[in-house]
């Protein structure tokens, strides 16, 4: 799709962000751009529209960008996976690794129900360790995870192993 090659161009990569080494993926320019931004959840709608997707569950913070407008554009409901002590109401969480120590994602109870069809949202996969604590908690709760939704995939760690979701054929920019 000759949409992708637009919006990998609109993406900044930021050297040594946030520490020595590491190339940071910058998607606040593919925001700065309506066309690019546009394409992106086009191409994200067009994918999930027709695949009977109840609740888009996005990933702090970056997947709040991105999980709303395809969840207002396929007729689903969106909620918010977040970082510790920042939800309101009673919570549930699953753990994940980092590279140094852990964190973790919390959900409101109740905001995904038995049988909901689960789409997860998030900018970056990497590792896909927070993609799998994701899953994990949606679907502790019932649902079933259909996939899983990133504008970007690190080419370096396309071995990533997933315990679920789709990593078939696709580039860094993916759906
Ligand atoms: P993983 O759990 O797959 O190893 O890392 C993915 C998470 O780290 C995502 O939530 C993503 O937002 C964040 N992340 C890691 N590196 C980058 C990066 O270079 N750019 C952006 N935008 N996010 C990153």
């Amino acid at each position: 799709d000759p949409r992708i090659n637009g919006i990998k161009t609109k993406i900044r990569v930021v050297p040594d962000f946030p520490k020595k080494g590491i190339m940071f993926q910058d998607i606040t320019t593919v925001l700065l751009d309506p066309k690019a931004f546009k394409d992106t959840i086009d191409l994200f709608v067009e994918r999930y529209r027709d695949k009977n997707i109840s609740v888009v569950a996005g990933i702090e913070a970056r997947g709040f960008l991105f999980g709303p407008p395809i969840a207002l554009a396929i007729g689903a409901k969106f909620v918010p996976l977040r970082k510790p002590k920042k939800l309101p109401g009673e919570t549930i969480f699953e753990e994940y690794e980092l590279e140094y120590g852990n964190d973790r994602l919390e959900m409101h109870v109740g905001a995904v129900e038995v049988g909901d069809r689960a789409l997860v949202v998030d900018d970056l996969i990497a590792t896909g360790g927070t993609l799998c604590a994701a899953i994990k908690l949606l679907e502790r709760v019932g649902a079933e995870v259909v996939e899983c939704a990133c504008v970007i995939e690190l080419p370096e760690l396309k071995e990533a192993n997933l315990d679920a979701g789709e990593s078939g054929n696709h580039d860094k920019v993916y759906q």
